[in-house]
Formats: C-alpha cells, structure tokens, sequence
C-alpha cells in the first residue's frame, strides 16, 4: 500500500464515483511509480475505471524538439505498456489548466491522481486546476524516495543537514515496491468513453519551435526498458569503479541515468534497490547513494521551498552580500550570451564543455560546476551569470529544466549548499574554480581533444 506521507492533498472533498484519473506529469512510466499504484488502489477500492492523461505542451522552458521527441517516443512506450494493461491513455494538448479539468467533465470523473513536481509553474497549475474541479485531488511523490513534502518543511541549509534526515527516514521508505496488481480486476469504462481518441499523432511534435542548434544525434534511446537496461548496464559495468571514475570527463565513469530519471522514465528508488544490492562494499555503491539520494532529494527540497530557486534572490543573504559587494569589480573578461553559446571564449576547456553539451545534450558533471563558474566570472553580473547559465542549461541538456538542473546552479554561482570561502574578485566569498585546478584532477587535454572528435 501506498505509504500516506507521499500523499499531498490539494483539496479535502470526499471520494465521488467515476473513474480516477491519473494526470501522468513528471513520472513517465509504469513500471514502480507510487502515483500510478496509488491510482490504482484507488480505482480499485472504490471499484471505479482507471485512466491517464498527459498534457503535452507545445513550449517548456525552452526544451528543445529532440528533447520532446525523447519524451514523446518515451509516452509510446507507456502507452503501449497501458494498452497491454487495458488501461486507456489519452495524450492531450496544451495548458493543463484549460485540458485536465474538461477532461475530467468528460469523464465524470470521481477523482484526479498526479504525480509531485516542485517546480513553481507546475504547483500553481494544481492550484489553479483544484479551484476548478470538484472532485478529490491528490498528489503523490513518485519521484523522490523520501518525500519531499514529508522529510522537511522547510529549505534544508546544505547535505549535511538533509542527509541526517535521510539517514534516519530512508528504512521507512527505500524498501521493495508492491508485485504487480491485476489491474483486469478494474471496472472498464463504458463502451462510449473509451472510444475517444488518443489525440497524438506523429506530425505533432515536428510543430515545435525551437529546434537545435549543432545538436547530433539522440544519445540515449528513450522510453522505461531503454531505462532499465542502461541501469543494468551501469550496475554491471561502471559502478565499481564510480567513486573514482565519476569526476574524471575524459572518460564515461558516470552512470548517464539523468535524462532518464528527469523524463521519469526510471524510479530512483528501483535505482537506489538495485545499486544497494550491488554494493561492493569499497565505497562506490555508498558514492553513488550520496548524489542519487542526497544531493538530487536535496535539489527538490529547495526549489519546493525556495520560489526564487532560478535566480540572485534565492541565494542566501551572505551569498547576495558578497557577490553584491564585488558587482564593480573588474572582469578580466566579458562575453556576451552569443559568445558564451557559441562557444568561442578564450578558455579551450570551456567552449569542449559547452560543445559537449550542445552536440551530445549531455555535459559530464564535472564540468558543470566549472562551466556555471566561469559565467559568474566572466558576464556583468551575478544575476547575468545566473540567467546565461540557466537559459543554456534548459536549452541543451537533455536532463535540464530540472530542480537538480537550478539548484547546481544556484550552487555554483549562489553558494547554495555551500559556505563561504575565501574572498577573491568578482566571486567575493563564493567557491571559486579553476584552469589549473581541473588540470591536477583530469586529463584536460584528453577530454578537450575528445570533445573536439565529436
Ligand atoms: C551547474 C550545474 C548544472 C546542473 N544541471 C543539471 C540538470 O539540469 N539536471 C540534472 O539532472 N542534474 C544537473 N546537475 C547535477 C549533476 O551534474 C548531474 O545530475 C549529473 O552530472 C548527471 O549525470 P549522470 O546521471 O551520469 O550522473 P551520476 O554521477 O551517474 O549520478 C547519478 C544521479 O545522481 C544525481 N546527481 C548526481 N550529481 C548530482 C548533483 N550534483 N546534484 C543533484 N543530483 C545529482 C542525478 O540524478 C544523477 O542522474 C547540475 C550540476 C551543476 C553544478
């Protein structure tokens, strides 16, 4: 049974009869997705059909067309994985403030499922959509191991304070999922409804805007097997070797699980099973726990938390008076957005970075917090900084528009989770990184050189 501390009500109106919808959001899978159990428990014990939708918009914060093309190709599969369920899927377009609650009309619908998502749009699109409806709506973490809403009330301070609390919690809420429930048991719905349509069709997506610029080809296949045996492949072939492989980018040492745990085509609490299980006991299992539990839960905590978790504003106050106190310093050098887009600052270091991210959608992690720290140091100003990094990040990675995506940020130029260091230029107190450091903890050369291959 679906543990009540993933539950988040958004109204408290009593069950009704009719089918419980499931707006399938951020979790995009079947397979170990506490909403979808939850829903279905749901359909069950009130002996109701059970169907989902997605909206599908045709603008998200600047995702690019072969980022919802990984999306989409990824709902085929869950369509496909339902239709074996005979569960109905309905794929509808634009806002879901305009879509979910006709839907539900549609339906006479008796309940409305979704699954938590902490960035602010998201919340107040089920603000908006629970002002509208009638029914009970809840909202279930799937995503989070320990939920969100549930392990802390307020913005945690740094790791250390969330991963005490994770520590204590993490027996309650990283055990085995629930077998498979025959979900033939459900009632169907009446003949007429399940006729209309899935209104997907494959032009669809070819509409949208903003196509790549130098991008290659799709790295990763989408879609919840794709997931799985990439995960397995992780586990098999590299995770021994994590915790010193991981922030070495001339080589894969990482386990490229992100665009898949971002699109929600993999739980990470099967993750988190699966590489407990594998545990070698020299410190890699444990490594790679650290960033999947601590660091990515800790991601959500504080865009939950923080409304300004995109911008200066959500840095913290010794942060702010820092970089404010060296906003005039002089910047040995200044590029524009286009520069820095396109990849012709000064540093070779910097541009294979952002190359590896446009081409591939995927910047190894190491270089991420140099990349964002170099923008600090060299655009006008911190709240430059913070946009530049945020509208490339969005615009390329394939796991971008994500709270892990705005928290790394916020890190790196904010000090977000961190403390202060010793005062320099332009950064003040903020930690500081450089050429000379990454050459003594990888091959630069190697990794520039590889970039340059692609
Ligand atoms: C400036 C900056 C921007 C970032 N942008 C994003 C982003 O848009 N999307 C994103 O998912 N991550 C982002 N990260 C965090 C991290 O770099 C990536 O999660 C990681 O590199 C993804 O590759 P992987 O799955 O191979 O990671 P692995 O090293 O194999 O880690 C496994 C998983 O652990 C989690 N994880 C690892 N490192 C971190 C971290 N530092 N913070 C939070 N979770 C972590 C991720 O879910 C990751 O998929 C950013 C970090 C920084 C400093």
């Amino acid at each position: 049974m679906t543990d009540p501390a993933r539950i988040f009500r958004y109204n408290t109106l009593p069950a009704t009869s009719g089918p419980v919808v499931y707006w399938m959001q951020r979790d995009q899978r079947v397979a170990d997705n506490w909403a979808w159990i939850y829903a279905l428990e749901q359909a069950l014990k009130m002996n109701q059909p059970l169907v989902v939708v997605f909206c599908l918009l045709p603008e998200f914060s600047g995702a690019q067309q072969r980022h919802f093309d990984f999306m989409i190709r990824g709902l085929e599969v869950t369509s496909r994985t339902l239709s074996d369920l005979k569960v109905p899927f309905y794929l509808l377009r634009g806002d879901p403030v305009e879509q979910i609650p006709p839907f539900l009309e549609c339906f006479r619908a008796g309940m409305l499922v979704t699954d938590f998502n902490p960035l602010k749009f998201v919340i107040r699109w089920k603000q908006r959509i629970a002002g509208q409806i009638r029914v009970p709506f809840h909202e279930v973490d799937a995503h989070n191991i320990i939920p969100c809403r549930f392990i802390s009330d307020k913005a945690e301070y740094s790791a250390f304070t969330l991963r005490k609390k994770v520590e204590k919690l993490l027996p309650r809420f990283l055990v085995p999922y629930p077998g498979a429930v025959p979900t033939d048991l459900l009632r169907q719905l009446p003949a007429m409804e399940s006729r209309i349509e899935v209104r997907y069709h494959p032009g669809f997506p070819e509409t949208f805007a903003n196509q790549a610029t130098g991008a290659g080809p799709i790295r990763f296949k989408p879609g919840e097997r794709e997931a799985q045996q990439c995960m397995t492949r992780f586990i098999k072939t590299k995770l021994a070797g994590y915790d010193t492989r991981r922030n070495r980018p001339e080589i894969d040492g990482q386990s490229n699980l992100s665009s898949y745990l971002h699109f929600g085509h993999l739980a990470p609490q099967r993750l988190a099973l699966r590489v407990q299980k594998a545990d070698d006991g020299i410190g890699s299992a444990a490594s790679f726990l650290e960033e999947l539990i601590v660091r990515r839960e800790l991601s959500d905590n504080f865009c939950l938390y923080n409304p300004d978790y995109d911008n200066f504003n959500g840095f913290q106050r010794w942060a702010r008076v820092t970089l404010d106190n060296h906003r005039n310093d002089t910047r040995e050098f200044l590029y524009t957005p286009e520069q820095f887009e396109q990849a012709i600052t000064h540093d070779d270091l910097w541009n294979a970075a952002q190359r590896e991210m446009v081409i591939t959608g995927k910047m190894h992690g190491y270089l991420r917090m140099y990349w964002a720290k170099k923008i600090l140091e060299w655009s006008g100003s911190p709240d430059e900084a913070c946009e530049i990094a945020r509208y490339l990040n969005d615009k390329y990675e394939f796991d971008g528009r994500d709270p892990n995506g705005y928290a790394g940020i916020a890190w790196a130029i904010g000090g977000v989770h961190d403390r202060p260091w010793k005062e320099r230029p332009v950064f003040g107190m903020i930690r500081y990184m450089n050429y000379q450091g990454c050459k003594r903890k990888f091959d630069v050369e190697a990794y520039v050189r590889k970039i340059k291959a692609l």
